[in-house]
């Protein structure tokens, strides 16, 4: 049962994929896997990669109809690093379509892939609203396309080289900041209480917002384990945030994130590279505005049918 094993059942949000030993690059998103069941290959579709989001690659094609033979599977396993275990953007989708931005897509019920219904949370996952931030919205920002996008292939214009300690041994990632993200960090810190929210692991995803976040704009940071494994795709389950959802936004190139909630999203696209992107600095009168409405649900849904 899948659900047997999920992000928050390991403390560490580490993987459990370890019968393809370390040396089996490529297995994109960390599969949390069933401890004593054998693994559905054929559940695995495909992974977001640049490949993906370009439209090109037989991996897209097959994606379309969902259908991947073991052997393609395995293939493009072998082609992604290591690193696709640490960070979120290689995500794994179970075939169903990405959330168009103009349609309303009505939440699914939240149920564990055991079927099961999810256990009320205890806790909230962020604590009480620092004074600083009352009257002030909750904003969910994503890292991996979002905000940076990170290889361990070395990039020659890297903004941060991260050491990550993978089974004993030291892996650089190259690190490369989104055009604006600077500017638009900073004018969310001004007008939200700000949220990282991602499905990377700490040991990756921490550094990184050591060095992207210069003015402490993110009150709390959150990771795997915060998330919810759901039908193969790792989400950000907004109501378990602790926060009035009414006055929640959540930014995220990847719709799966937010599948729970997409009324309460501003879908962004995928940044891997282009320089010329403007997408960040674009979006920051349409957070502006919603920084001040009463009515968030409003904007955003006007904002999604453009
Ligand atoms: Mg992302």
């Amino acid at each position: 049962m899948l659900a047997s094993v999920t992000p928050s059942d390991r403390s560490d949000g580490e993987s459990s994929d370890d019968d393809d030993g370390g040396g089996d690059e490529g297995d994109g998103e960390a599969e949390p896997r069933p401890a004593r069941h054998p693994m559905d290959v054929a559940s695995i579709i495909t992974q977001v990669s640049i490949d993906d989001e370009r439209g090109g690659g037989a991996a897209a094609a097959s994606r379309g109809k969902g259908s991947f033979s073991k052997a393609v599977v395995k293939k493009n396993r072998n082609k992604k690093s290591l690193f696709g275990s640490f960070f979120s953007c290689f995500r794994k989708y179970d075939g169903e379509p990405a959330v168009p931005k103009s349609i309303a897509i009505e939440a699914p019920k939240k149920v564990e892939e055991n079927g099961a219904l999810l256990k009320p949370v205890e806790r909230p996952l962020l604590p009480e609203l620092r004074p600083l931030d009352e009257g002030k919205k909750c904003m969910v920002i994503d890292l991996d396309e979002t905000l940076v996008h990170s290889s361990f292939k070395p990039i020659e214009n890297a903004d941060f080289i991260i050491p990550v300690e993978i089974e004993g041994t030291t892996h650089q990632v190259y690190v490369m900041k989104r055009p604006f993200v600077d500017e638009f960090l900073q004018r969310m810190g001004e007008l939200f209480e700000c949220v990282l929210f991602t499905a990377s692991l700490a040991k990756y995803a921490d550094p990184v917002a050591d060095l992207l976040d210069r003015w402490g704009v993110f009150r709390v940071r959150l990771f795997r384990e915060s998330c919810v494994f759901h039908h193969g795709s790792y989400v950000k389950d907004l109501s378990r945030l602790g926060r009035d959802l009414s006055q929640t936004i959540i930014i995220d190139n990847s719709p799966a994130s937010y599948i729970f909630h997409p009324e309460n999203a501003v879908p962004v696209g995928s940044w891997f590279d282009d320089m010329s992107d403007m997408e960040l600095l674009d979006l920051i009168p349409l957070f502006e505005e919603l920084g001040k409405t009463e009515d968030i649900f409003t904007i955003l849904q006007r904002h999604r049918q453009r």
